[in-house]
């Protein structure tokens, strides 16, 4: 029996995560979910962002599953994602994209992994307004953290055979900061002489990707960089109802997918689950329920090649629901 937290979130949050749940079950795994929330609406029930009982069973259970959770722009409480990461020293956020046969998109083999630094840089919430024309903001990036991302990154290639890693960076501008990522980078790869670590500025990334995703298998990249590559990569593989991710630290991990909770579609059962059904995925992986894992892979796979229960952001019109039972059916 698995004891494992499980945060709804708020937006499509309850419906995806309804679904994954569903999935997992199906496994067979035995799971004894504790369910707590956060957000908005437990705020406007309890008057707190995150009750006491979030931050207790993510501590006891040491595994979360979580929903995507609403952060308000520009003005408002900062995010609650970004502070559990930082909090509990989530330092990687690990995201794969990977093509689905039968996704309607002109790139067909896509297939690689970010690492992307999760603790730091832009995100660290440095900011201040310095008059009514400015403000600032105070990008951190450290050797230890850096350090911690490229192991990361260098030991998945090792134990899967891959033999290149791309860091990107703009250490050409921000010479101190992305130059120390870089790096930190550099004498990791050192101890690897195997893999080959290339090196591109993210302005020329973004476009080397939409020209030729092929090309890449694993990158590594500063907290914002991964951030937006992330998004760019999930639009190279059928959006970001397909992408999974995790944010893992030393004894710890949240899976959550990558995308947010999509506000426009929330509450009209129509949201793709397959990103956070993919999330308990990589759970199931990191716990070692590969066999588990697995057949939540085929079933994804199967339902959506056979295309007749996809929702609208696939080209299908089934719902949420209908697409996570055909997905436990072909399991
Ligand atoms: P979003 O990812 O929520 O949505 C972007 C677009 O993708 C929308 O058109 C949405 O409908 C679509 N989309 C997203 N997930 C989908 C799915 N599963 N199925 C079908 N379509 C899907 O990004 P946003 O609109 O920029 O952000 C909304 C909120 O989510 C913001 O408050 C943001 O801060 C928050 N957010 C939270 C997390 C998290 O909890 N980890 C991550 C990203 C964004």
């Amino acid at each position: 029996m698995y004891n494992i937290t499980l945060i709804p979130g708020d937006g499509i949050g309850p419906e995806v995560i309804s679904s994954a749940k569903k999935i997992i079950e199906a496994t067979g795994l035995k799971v004894n979910w504790d369910i707590v929330n956060a957000g908005i609406n437990v705020y406007k029930k309890k008057g707190v962002l995150i009750p006491n009982k979030v931050f207790e069973s993510i501590e006891k259970n040491k595994i979360a599953l979580k929903g995507p959770i609403t952060t308000p722009i520009g003005s408002g409480f900062r995010s609650i994602n970004v502070m559990l990461r930082k909090k509990y020293d989530l330092f990687s956020n690990v995201r794969i994209v990977k093509t689905i046969p039968g996704v309607n998109s002109p790139f067909k083999n896509v297939n690689l992994i970010i690492f992307r630094e999760n603790t730091e840089g832009l995100y660290s919430g440095i900011e201040k307004k310095i008059s009514d024309n400015s403000a600032e903001a105070i990008k951190i990036i450290t050797k230890n953290a850096s350090l911690k991302i490229a192991k990361t990154a260098f030991n998945y290639a090792k134990k899967n055979n891959k033999n290149k890693i791309t860091v990107v960076h703009k250490a050409n501008i921000m010479k101190l900061t992305d130059g120390l990522f870089l790096d930190c980078v550099r004498k990791i790869s050192k101890e690897y002489p195997d893999i080959k670590l290339q090196e591109i500025i993210v302005d020329n990334m973004c476009m080397q990707l939409v020209m030729n995703p092929s090309q890449f298998e694993i990158i590594v990249t500063t907290n914002l960089y991964g951030d937006i590559l992330s998004d760019l990569c999930a639009g190279l593989v059928g959006g970001l109802g397909l992408v999974p991710g995790a944010n893992i630290g030393n004894n710890m991990a949240i899976f959550e997918a990558v995308h947010g909770s999509a506000p426009d579609i929330a509450g009209k059962n129509i949201a793709n689950p397959t990103a956070i059904i993919l999330s308990g995925a990589m759970m199931l992986n990191y716990i070692g329920e590969t066999k588990k894992s697995n057949l939540i892979l085929d079933g994804v796979s199967k339902t959506i090649s056979e295309g007749k229960y996809i929702t609208r952001d696939l080209g299908g019109s089934s719902s949420t629901t209908e697409m996570t039972e055909a997905i436990i059916e072909n399991m």
